[in-house]
């Protein structure tokens, strides 16, 4: 098959792009390379079925010839970094749908929407089920990226009503595993490094704030159920691991994969911060997925890939 990846360099872009490259197939990504990770697209370049075009989707795309299915991942995810250009950000989540949706419609090209856990917000139902509306603050720091999302899934879902255009939207929660940029400013990468460093943790507020997190692996198998389920789905679909813990149990299981103690050093929470965050996952688990990767192991096999880049000691 032929796949077009908007978002290529990125975090869950490279991932996906090396399964799909493992199993034989053509993949053209496209990126602006604002929060995309170098090293990751030099990889991807390393293999003849890949092939790149530097383009930001806030502009129509080019002709790039026909494609069997298109996943759209472009846009920056990690607070830090979607909250430096919020109105960038903005446009990417919606002109960029609307520019991958024109260029899908004349070819009927099915798309693969990456929304976010953070449509929730800040949320007053837990664990969130995608039923739920969300709690969100529509004019805070987070709207941006927020709201982006919320009103690209309304685009994605009208369009689809208006000219029967297959599509399938999944509501990713966090996420984490090699690949990651290691100065992304996520939680799983800051903590990573600071304790490879030997700096203080970065916690903001008080690190009782939940957050439950996914090993990048078993998202990529979701991905790719969700892309081969017959049906599209009525509702989008909640990818995340529901295993629930706390920033300080985080940095616990740090510490004992690192086999060391680290200091905290606590820090003001930023506006908004959601105080917890669970999936209810019982649509995946229809169509046939579980998470398998504890965060232990998880974690273990993400801190082996950041040791590997040796990073740490660069920056
Ligand atoms: N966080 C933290 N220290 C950091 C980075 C993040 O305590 O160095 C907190 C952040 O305030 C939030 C949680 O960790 O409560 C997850 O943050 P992240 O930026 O990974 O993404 P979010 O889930 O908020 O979108």
């Amino acid at each position: 098959m032929r796949y077009l990846v908007t978002g290529a360099a990125g975090f869950l872009g490279t991932n996906l792009c090396l399964r799909l490259l493992q199993s034989g197939h053509e993949v053209l990504g496209i990126d602006n390379m604002s929060s995309a990770y170098e090293p990751n697209l030099q990889m991807l370049r390393q293999n003849p079925l890949f092939s790149f075009e530097k383009h930001d989707i806030v502009n129509k795309l080019p002709h790039l010839g026909k494609f069997d299915f298109i996943y759209n991942l472009a846009c920056p995810a990690s607070p830090a970094r979607y909250q430096r250009d919020p109105v960038q950000t903005f446009r990417t989540s919606v002109w960029g749908v609307w520019n991958v949706l024109q260029y899908a419609l004349p070819c009927k090209t099915p798309i693969f929407h990456s929304s976010t856990s953070e449509i929730y917000g800040d949320p007053l139902e837990h664990p969130q089920k995608e039923s739920y509306w969300g709690h969100v603050n529509p004019v805070g720091m987070r709207a941006c990226y927020d709201e982006g999302k919320r009103a690209a899934e309304t685009l994605l879902f009208d369009f689809s009503r208006k000219h029967s255009h297959p599509i399938k939207v999944v509501r990713i929660f966090n996420t984490y595993g090699p690949h990651m940029d290691p100065k992304d400013g996520r939680v799983v990468s800051n903590f990573i490094m600071q304790a490879l460093e030997g700096k203080p943790i970065s916690v903001y507020g008080d690190g009782t704030q939940t957050r439950s997190f996914c090993f990048v692996d078993d998202l990529m198998d979701a991905f790719l159920l969700v892309e081969k389920s017959a049906s599209d789905p009525a509702s989008p679909i909640n990818l995340g691991n529901p295993d629930e813990y706390t920033l300080l149990q985080l940095i616990e299981t740090i510490e004992q994969i690192l086999k060391k103690k680290i200091k905290r050093k606590f820090l003001p929470l930023p506006a908004d911060d959601p105080k917890q965050r669970r999936p209810d996952i019982s649509i995946a688990q229809k169509i046939g997925w579980n998470p398998k990767v504890r965060l232990q192991e998880g974690l273990k096999k993400t801190i082996e890939h950041f040791k590997g880049l040796n990073a740490y000691s660069k920056r």
